[in-house]
Order: structure tokens, then C-alpha cells, then sequence
């Protein structure tokens, strides 16, 4: 059972359910439930959710309402409200939506970049280039925040392994084309603790605190196990999907992001402060579950709470 234990810091848990989770969700969830679902996050104590995305609406119709969706988070006090944006021309939707962090990928896989953004490597990096120039140029106050999220950091399905050496170049360049902050994705959950560990500190050596947090898939369930590698080495920010929705996942039956509550649920058997209540965050599942019928929710911090209630 859970002991009481010396608090051990705190990391913050980045949502990005509304948009990682929705782009592959097989439904459309209305914009109310989205509104809905992001203030039942924001009241379980979430401090900073990805609400949505800047792309083409024809290619990602289930994130078509992002500016209405960021509108509605603006109003919550406190939330820090990211968004994705590809290019400069997402980005400028970005900024005059409000948003206060945008998030641009960059894929450390050759293949990968031309499948998921349509771009070379080399083109992502001048986008986020451009994307930190239109930051540069907005009046302050309404200059958001930009990560470099450097995706297939741990391999990729179509090009298979991905050299550490390309990330940790990739990386430095991405700080040099003026990203405030770098993260890196295990988009394809083909992460291991030791491979996390090792680029971690690889990365971190090139680019100091600038490596700010990692995303993590459960494809093969390890994303828990390398959150907890990545935590010991100093990584102190950590997506996760509500439910573990979405995610690409490449395996039937396999969940996709890694799941927010399964990680909150860790860092407070560790001693972690999240800042996030447990319980709330289960419950918030339930808006999932009535405006994504059919949608599988992952997640076994839920399943062993329900499982105790029950007994
Ligand atoms: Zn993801």
C-alpha cells in the first residue's frame, strides 16, 4: 500500500490529449466536449495542456476548432495553453489565437519527416527557424513560448534505427534556430530506459537545460519505465494523453501516449509532487468515454482503482 515518503520535487505533466490523443482518435469530439474535458483537466490540477493543433483543416479535421478550443483555455486562470504548429503559417494562427507555447516537430528520421510534415529534416528546422522569428516580432505579452519537439528520437518504424549521433546534432541545431526549449519523442514507443538514459544525457550535454521534457509512448509498454529513466537523469516535464489516447499506435490492442494518469499515479508512489489530483483526473475519463464512443481507454491506474471499488 502507499507509504507516506519525503516529497522528492516536483514534474510537471503536459496533457496533450486534446491534440495528440484527438488527431488519431476515430471519432470527432464536439467542440463543447473538448471545451469540457480541458476545464475537467485544468481542475484536476493540470498546469499546462496541449489543446490542439495549427495544420491544414482538411488534413486533420478533428482539429479544426483549435481556435475556438484555445479561446475557451485562455479563460482558465493559470493553464498554460500549448498548441502544435508545423510552420510558420500555423504559427501565425498560433499567435493571434493566443496561445502562450507552441510546439513545432521536428523528426530526427528522414522518412519519418517527409511522411508526417511533408518536409526534409533540414526544411522542419528552418520552419522552426521561422516559427521563433514570428515570436521574435509579436508584441510582448503576447510572445509565446517555442519548443522543438524532436520526434522518431528513439527510432522509426519506416526508417528503423535513428543514430544518436543525427539526434543530438539535430538538437543543437534546433536551439540554434532559437527554440526556447527541446523535447524529445519516442514517437513510435520504441524506447528502452537505458537508450533514454543514454540520449538524455547526451543531449543534455549538448544543449544543457534547454532539453526540457520527454514524450513517451506505450506501444510496448515502457513508457512508464523509461518516464522513471528519464526522471533520473533530470528530466523534469512529461506528456502524457488522458486515457492513453491516441498516439499512432502500431500494435492492435497496444495504447498509444503514454497515460497521464498512469504517470501521475507513479511520480506520487515516488514522492513526486504533480500538483495533480488523482481521482479527479479518473474521473475525467467519463467525458471521453460519453463524446468518444467506441474509443479504447487505456490505463492502470484507472483499471486498479475501479478494481478496488468493486471488491
Ligand atoms: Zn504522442
Amino acid at each position: 500500500m502507499t507509504e507516506t515518503v519525503e516529497p522528492k520535487g516536483r514534474v510537471l505533466i503536459s496533457e496533450v490529449g486534446p491534440r495528440d490523443g484527438l488527431q488519431n482518435a476515430h471519432g470527432i469530439m464536439p467542440t463543447e466536449a473538448k471545451q469540457r474535458w480541458i476545464t475537467a483537466l485544468a481542475e484536476a490540477g493540470l498546469q499546462e495542456i496541449e489543446v490542439g493543433s495549427f495544420v491544414r483543416p482538411d488534413r486533420v479535421p478533428q482539429l479544426a476548432d483549435t481556435a475556438e478550443v484555445v479561446a475557451h483555455a485562455l479563460t482558465i486562470p493559470g493553464l498554460t495553453v500549448a498548441v502544435l504548429a508545423p510552420n510558420a503559417k500555423g504559427a501565425e494562427r498560433a499567435i493571434a489565437a493566443g496561445a502562450h507555447k507552441i510546439t513545432v516537430p521536428v523528426s530526427a528520421s528522414r522518412a519519418h519527416a517527409l511522411a508526417n510534415v511533408g518536409m526534409t529534416v533540414e526544411q522542419s528546422v528552418e520552419a522552426l527557424r521561422s516559427v521563433c522569428a514570428l515570436r521574435d516580432a509579436a508584441p510582448e505579452g503576447k510572445r509565446p513560448s517555442v519548443e522543438g519537439g524532436l520526434s522518431t528520437a528513439f527510432g522509426c518504424t519506416l526508417q528503423g534505427e535513428v543514430p544518436e549521433d543525427d539526434v543530438v546534432r539535430l538538437a543543437a541545431m534546433m536551439v540554434e534556430a532559437g527554440a526556447d526549449e527541446v523535447g524529445l519523442s519516442d514517437t513510435t514507443g520504441m524506447a528502452n530506459p537505458a537508450q533514454v538514459k543514454r540520449l538524455v544525457r547526451r543531449v543534455r550535454a549538448a544543449i544543457g537545460h534547454r532539453l526540457s521534457g520527454v514524450h513517451l509512448h506505450d506501444t510496448r509498454g515502457l513508457a512508464l519505465a523509461n518516464a522513471f529513466a528519464a526522471w533520473e537523469e533530470g528530466i523534469g516535464t512529461f506528456d502524457g494523453s488522458l486515457a492513453g489516447l491516441g498516439g499512432c499506435p502500431f500494435a492492435p490492442g497496444a495504447s498509444g501516449n503514454a497515460v497521464t494518469e498512469d504517470l501521475v499515479s507513479m511520480f506520487h508512489d515516488l514522492g513526486v509532487e504533480t500538483g495533480i489530483d488523482l481521482d479527479r483526473l479518473i474521473a475525467a475519463r467519463a467525458i471521453l468515454a460519453e463524446a468518444l464512443p467506441g474509443e479504447v481507454l487505456h490505463g492502470a491506474a484507472a483499471r486498479w482503482r475501479a478494481g478496488r471499488q468493486a471488491a
